[in-house]
């Protein structure tokens, strides 16, 4: 897709699909939290039980479905995608391949609870999904770039492959969002995101979207909902919908300045590594070229150990330390306390909407006196 067909679906999102609007219509949808809706005789109409479907839920999955390009299902949360998937698709004597450095709870989901029903989990480190056989797999789950390490897999490539081992394509996109990166043309069959980061970008909501084009998974998906009961609530719903709106803004801002950051950290003596898909340096930076329309707002930096780390996100006034990415606040982490396998030193840094320069005095103060 061309660049400007995505400023136009965004746009679209913004304008209800820019569908008539009749005198006296809400620009902004409303918040519809009934239980029940009128059904008189024999049952019909859009909305009969708020466990099936609600007027807010519609509006944030027409304007994510056409940022997607794709039929949407809400979810209250990024696990509730990742759940929806693995149980309305997965059955008894299935294979799955799930990335070994993507987000945690997706493995300890599968692990934990998809083994019981006899579904069997391998893993394999994201750069080298694309060396590995697929045959005999039901499931191939991406996860571009992965999180903490930033490294990438080609989705065209690992698609095609999978698709001719007889295999379903997912692709987590939350690091990317719909703007940043476009998994269904490259072929996967189904994108799940957390819209807990970027898409709602406030960090005041959880949230979680899945869309495909193929129109009888997302029927299995949604009756999946339904009947599971996973629903987001309507206040959450437009919470949102409310974020999304400025999604284009927000991710613009914070992928240019995670950019300018990343080449401004490489220079800085006190860090030893920085990690970003758009330096040069990055293994997989040509595919990054090809396969991302923007670099991301996640940025990888380590200092010389443990402390210098610590110190580092302390001395700062702009960086909070927090889990968890996306929002308009920035944020890091040293990861290596959740026991991922990076060094000691190694920072997450999720980059906010902070004008850049304030944001990098602050940095690189905090570096000077480390
Ligand atoms: C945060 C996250 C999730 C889970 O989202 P929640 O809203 O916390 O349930 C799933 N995948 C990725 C890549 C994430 O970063």
């Amino acid at each position: 897709m061309a660049t400007n067909d995505i400023d136009t679906r965004f746009a679209l999102a913004l304008h209800h699909g820019a569908g008539a609007l009749k005198p006296g219509d809400p620009l902004s949808p409303p918040i519809v939290p009934t239980t029940v809706f009128h059904l008189p005789g024999e049952p019909g109409g859009p909305y009969q039980y708020a466990r099936w479907s609600n007027p807010t839920w519609d509006a944030v999955e027409q304007a994510l479905g056409t940022l997607e390009d794709a039929e949407t299902v809400i979810f209250p949360s990024g696990m509730a995608t990742v759940a929806a998937v693995f149980y309305s698709q997965l059955r008894s004597g299935d294979r799955v391949l799930l990335p070994a450095d993507g987000y945690f709870v997706t493995r300890a989901l599968a692990e934990k609870f998809l083994a019981a029903f006899g579904v069997t989990i391998d893993t394999v480190a994201t750069a080298a999904l694309e060396q590995t056989d697929l045959a005999g797999y039901r499931l191939v789950w991406i996860e571009t770039p992965s999180n903490p390490s930033l490294d990438l897999a080609d989705i065209e490539r690992v698609a095609a492959r999978a698709h001719a081992a007889g295999a379903l394509v997912v692709v987590d996109n939350t690091t990317m969002s719909p703007l940043g990166q476009r998994p269904l043309e490259l072929g996967a069959d189904v994108v799940v995101s957390a819209d807990t980061k970027s898409v709602s970008g406030h960090s005041d909501v959880l949230f979680g979207h899945v869309s495909s084009r193929n129109a009888a998974l997302v029927a299995q998906v949604r009756d999946w909902r339904k009947n599971a009961g996973a629903i987001p609530g309507p206040f959450e719903a437009w919470l949102v919908h409310r974020g999304l709106e400025t999604l284009e803004v927000r991710f613009e801002r914070m992928c240019n300045s995670a950019e300018a950051l990343a080449r401004r950290l490489v220079e800085h003596p006190k860090v030893t590594a920085v990690r970003y898909p758009g330096l040069p340096d990055h293994p997989a930076h040509a595919l990054a070229k090809r396969q991302m329309r923007r670099f991301g707002l996640l940025v990888g930096l380590t200092l010389a150990d443990a402390a210098a780390a610590e110190n580092f996100i302390d001395r700062c006034r702009f960086v909070r330390s927090a889990t968890s990415f996306g929002g308009v606040h920035t944020s890091a982490e040293r990861r290596a306390r959740w026991g991922d396998h990076v060094a000691p030193g190694f920072i997450r840094l999720s980059v906010g909407c902070e004008p850049l320069e304030a944001l990098w005095q602050d940095m690189r103060g905090a570096l000077d006196r480390g």
